[in-house]
């Protein structure tokens, strides 16, 4: 519905509103899990008149989804067609199941993504990443690519010989990739003296990690990729949970909210709703599908929010980057920090080739953090350093010298199988 985009402000709320009462009635009629909640919570979804009535509604943990998981569906079994796991990155991984109705939705979510960020009918596009192992995001990929008209490469993941081959051979204009991916593409390209100057790729489509600060400037990732390769970035934002993408404009400032397929709200620590520009939690309600649908369901997702209307003329509302997980949050001396915040400082910090960081809490239940810096770092540095924590963060941590091996083996302790910079030991 890219018209929707361009409709008002207030037009979009109150589609958004109907959507959402719809959701409710749905839910109230068909989800075990919901049913139950509401019940308990003496909540009759028929009363529920404006948004001041739903945000009184009960908030869905991940745990929630986790412990009764098959509460969730709201369809017979026989009816769901694609069977799903979320990643598990913190947690075991859940189930989630698609009918009809939702794969024509994950299909309209994809397409209007692709059109945010300027694909047309028939531009050849690349798609890096798995459409199997029980993934969602690949095979909404090519299930919208296919709706839009564009031609299609499924490489699949890893592989960089084989990414680049298919770059040569089928000329795409645009390539869908995890951004960390690109970085090992690149180095795959200079290590067997593969000429990228003059790739017909014109554009990445970023998905799984952020790449762009809160201002919407690229972060070092980001750099490292545009560095190397002239090509412009686009940032995505999706979860499984969700079966929603938030995408950048041609304009890249924050990511699209598509408001027919999901309602959001940015909440405080109280639960009360944070200001634009201001860090909260990411809580989510899917709307229009039906196998499995979400009601103000806490993504643990840190973010801020903007509802201006976007230079590009529109004026759906946009998230910024994800900028850390809830749990990982670090108060320190009154100031609220996540570790990619203290990652991108040090990583930007030329002359620092290693380094780990470590949370603590102390005796008074106050969060501490170490950065520990090898031992050839000069003082002059280490001073330089303090003052671009000063300016950027509003707060330093503790920097301590420490031998380069003592570094080494805490990133990389045995039982982890990815080296660790942040150590969370609270
Ligand atoms: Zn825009």
């Amino acid at each position: 519905m890219s018209n929707l985009h361009r409709s008002s402000i207030e037009e979009i709320k109150q589609l958004q509103w109907l959507q959402l009462k719809k959701q409710l009635i749905y839910l109230d009629l068909h989800s075990p899990f919901y049913q139950d909640k509401f019940r308990k919570s003496v909540t009759d979804v028929t009363k529920i008149l404006s948004y001041d009535d739903f945000r009184h509604l009960p908030i869905t943990t991940k745990e929630d989804l986790q412990e009764h998981n098959e509460d969730f569906i709201c369809v017979p079994r026989e009816e769901i067609i694609d069977h799903v796991t979320t990643s598990g990155t913190l947690g075991i991984p859940v189930s989630l199941g698609l009918n009809e109705a939702d794969l024509q939705r994950l299909t309209r979510n994809e397409l209007e993504s692709f059109k945010l960020i300027g694909v047309e009918k028939g531009d050849v596009v690349q798609i890096t990443t798995t459409l199997d192992r029980r993934f969602m995001a690949g095979l909404a990929y090519f299930m919208g690519l296919r709706e839009l008209g564009a031609g299609i490469v499924r490489t699949g993941s890893g592989l960089p010989q084989l990414q680049w081959d298919s770059i040569e051979r089928f000329r795409p204009k645009y390539i869908v990739a995890v951004p960390s991916f690109l970085v090992k593409m690149l180095q795959y390209a200079k290590d067997n003296n593969i000429d990228i100057s003059e790739t017909s790729v014109k554009a990445a489509i970023c998905i799984g990690e952020p790449i762009r600060e809160l201002d919407y400037s690229l972060n070092t990732l980001g750099k490292r990729i545009t560095e190397d390769w002239n090509i412009d970035l686009f940032s995505t934002y999706a979860s499984t949970e969700m079966a929603t993408a938030f995408t950048e404009c041609e304009v890249h400032m924050g990511n699209h909210s598509q408001p027919d397929l999901i309602f959001t709200e940015i909440l405080d620590d109280d639960g009360r709703h944070v200001k634009p520009g201001e860090i909260g939690e990411l809580v989510i309600t899917t709307l229009q599908n039906e196998t499995m649908p979400l009601l103000r369901f806490a993504t643990g997702d840190m973010l801020t929010f903007t509802d201006s209307p976007c230079t590009c003329g529109r004026n759906t509302q946009r998230l910024s980057s994800v900028m850390g997980r809830k749990q990982q949050m670090i108060k320190l001396k009154g100031t609220s920090i996540y570790p990619q915040n203290i990652i991108e400082i040090l990583t930007n910090f030329k002359g620092l080739d290693t380094f780990v960081i470590e949370a603590r809490r102390n005796d008074l239940e106050m969060d501490m953090i170490t950065v520990k810096v090898p031992d050839n770092v000069s003082l002059e540095r280490i001073d330089t350093l303090t003052e671009i924590f000063k300016s950027r963060l509003q707060v330093t941590p503790d920097i301590e010298l420490v031998k380069k091996e003592e570094i080494e083996l805490l990133r990389s302790p045995e039982e982890k199988r990815k080296p660790e910079v942040f150590r969370d030991l609270r």
